[in-house]
């Protein structure tokens, strides 16, 4: 894809910090880190988003994904860490070449907003739970 970040990152057109690539994934510093480590994992092969992606390819970043969380917590020893893909501009998806988050945390950092708990009624869960379990 042409107009790219990522692949033009892979493409070696606009340099990053890799720390990791094999031949389906590449995993690189994010430019503008959130927190100290913020990485992205990225496949090799432009797909945009979470129902773009094929299955394996997505369960290999996953793979991938937690062995570079490991290292991450080698080096800089955090509190926790958030693992995210944000798919469609609503959710916040920026670069349209699907990419795993790994963000670590320590505790009171704020870095990340949460979301405001619902209580919804009985009939929000039995009504959805109907119409999903029949797209399963
Ligand atoms: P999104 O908002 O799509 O989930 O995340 C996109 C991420 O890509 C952001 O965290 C942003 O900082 C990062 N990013 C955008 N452009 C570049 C770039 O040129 N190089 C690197 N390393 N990260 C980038
Ligand atoms: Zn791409």
């Amino acid at each position: 894809m042409s107009d790219c970040v990522f692949c033009k990152i892979l493409a070696g057109d606009i340099p990053s910090h890799k720390l990791y690539e094999d031949e389906h994934t590449y995993v690189f510093l994010d430019a503008f880190p959130g927190t100290k480590g913020h990485t992205l994992i990225i496949p090799k092969k432009h797909y945009e988003d979470l129902f773009d992606i094929p299955n394996d390819q997505m369960t290999y970043l996953v793979q991938v994904s937690q062995k570079v969380a490991k290292a991450l917590r080698e080096v800089l020893n955090f509190d926790g860490i958030n693992f995210f893909q944000n798919t469609g501009t609503a959710a916040g998806q920026t670069v349209f070449h699907i990419h795993f988050h790994l963000f670590p945390r320590w505790s009171g950092d704020n870095a990340l907003g949460g979301w405001s708990a619902t209580t919804p009624d009985k009939d929000y869960f039995e009504g959805l739970k109907k119409q999903l379990i029949k797209m399963l």
